[in-house]
């Protein structure tokens, strides 16, 4: 705390993302990005990109980028919303719905940003335990709330609910926002945008940091229907007209347009995730059954942490939570062939 501070930074709790350390090259396992590069389609834009274009403000209504993300989720344009990355439009969503008179709900084990927006903006929730197989429990959501957050797939569990307990989830809650956190939607789970006709209460938020290999960029987008997304539109404009600078949207154009791409390396992904598990098992490992581009693991008779220091010295970075119940679990993104080969070796040499 300094003399000048706002008084409430006292109560802030921020967020500590993922190592990015820059001193070593390591084998980053470690924040779920995407081993493989953007679109070839990604380069020639930015090689073509006008740079007298950046004299201008970008559009403040990211039309044409919205239309595009409409258009491949067979949307209508209000029905999009876009963001410097889906954390700014998560934080966007605590401060446009959340803010209510009864707590909130979200699983224990979850994305830990959410009881950081939970700090900044005052609101309070509470965090219904994942069972023992850390899968949700639905009825655990069936309380009065003031809302209700759910990434699906869960982080860091990978686990993922079927588009049927959404559902349920849905018609339980209607006088809820429920946001579903889509972050690793297109690593194995279903996505909820088919449910928003149907549903005035759902929020799909999606991101461009993991399937489409544009963490750099900061991209993120949420899906609903019309009066939600302007309820988004006017905390954006109380805060940032501008979120999306102009080479980010060509850039987001041009990933969206490369479909074969996205799908090759998606698919290549879950073939590595499910090679991985096997050799992980192999070696001892329980495997949590991930939807995701990362496996949640544990290893009957060592200890995770000792576990994350063996392999971080030895070039490889996983992600460890000292947090209780997953203080023994190691989470991994699932890197190229190449890299998991090397994380498997690294293992069978520790154990
Ligand atoms: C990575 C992640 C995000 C944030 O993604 P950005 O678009 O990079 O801000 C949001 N939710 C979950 C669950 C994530 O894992």
């Amino acid at each position: 705390m300094n003399r000048y501070w706002s008084k409430q930074l006292d109560r802030l709790d921020p967020y500590t993302p993922g190592e990015q350390p820059q001193d070593q090259q390591y084998i980053k396992l470690n924040t779920n990005e995407n081993p493989y590069p953007p679109s070839l389609a990604v380069s020639n834009v930015i090689r073509d990109f006008e740079i007298a274009q950046l004299r201008r403000y970008p559009d403040p209504e990211s039309a044409e980028l919205i239309a595009a993300l409409a258009s491949y989720h067979n949307l209508d344009n209000p029905q999009v919303f876009v963001g410097n990355g889906s954390d700014e439009v998560l934080a966007h969503a605590f401060q446009a719905f959340f803010r209510q008179d009864d707590p909130i709900l979200f699983p224990d084990i979850s994305y830990s940003f959410y009881p950081v927006y939970c700090k900044l903006y005052e609101i309070d929730y509470r965090l219904p335990a994942l069972g023992e197989d850390f899968c949700i429990n639905l009825l655990d959501y069936a309380s009065t709330n003031g809302g209700i957050i759910i990434p699906n797939p869960n982080a860091p569990t990978g686990i993922a609910l079927s588009i049927g307990a959404i559902r349920e989830l849905l018609a339980d809650n209607p006088e809820s926002v429920v946001i579903i956190d889509e972050a690793y939607v297109d690593y194995g789970a279903e996505t909820a945008c088919q449910l928003i006709a149907e549903f005035p209460n759902l929020l799909v938020v999606q991101t461009f940091s993991k399937s489409r290999s544009l963490a750099g960029l900061r991209l993120g987008c949420a899906f609903a229907q019309e009066p939600l997304i302007e309820a988004l539109q006017r905390v954006k404009n109380s805060f940032n007209s501008y979120p999306i600078n102009s080479l980010t949207s060509a850039i987001a154009l041009a990933s969206i347009a490369d479909e074969d791409y996205f799908q090759q390396c998606r698919r290549q992904v879950i073939e590595s995730r499910e090679a991985l598990s096997t050799d992980l098992r192999q070696l001892g490992f329980e495997v949590f059954p991930s939807s995701s581009n990362f496996v949640f693991t544990r290893h009957p008779e060592r200890n995770a942490e000792m576990l994350y220091r063996e392999l971080k010295a030895a070039g490889i970075l996983v992600r460890y939570f000292k947090k209780k119940r997953i203080d023994n679990c190691l989470r991994i993104t699932i890197g190229t062939e190449t890299e998991c080969e090397a994380l498997v070796n690294a293992l069978q040499s520790i154990l």
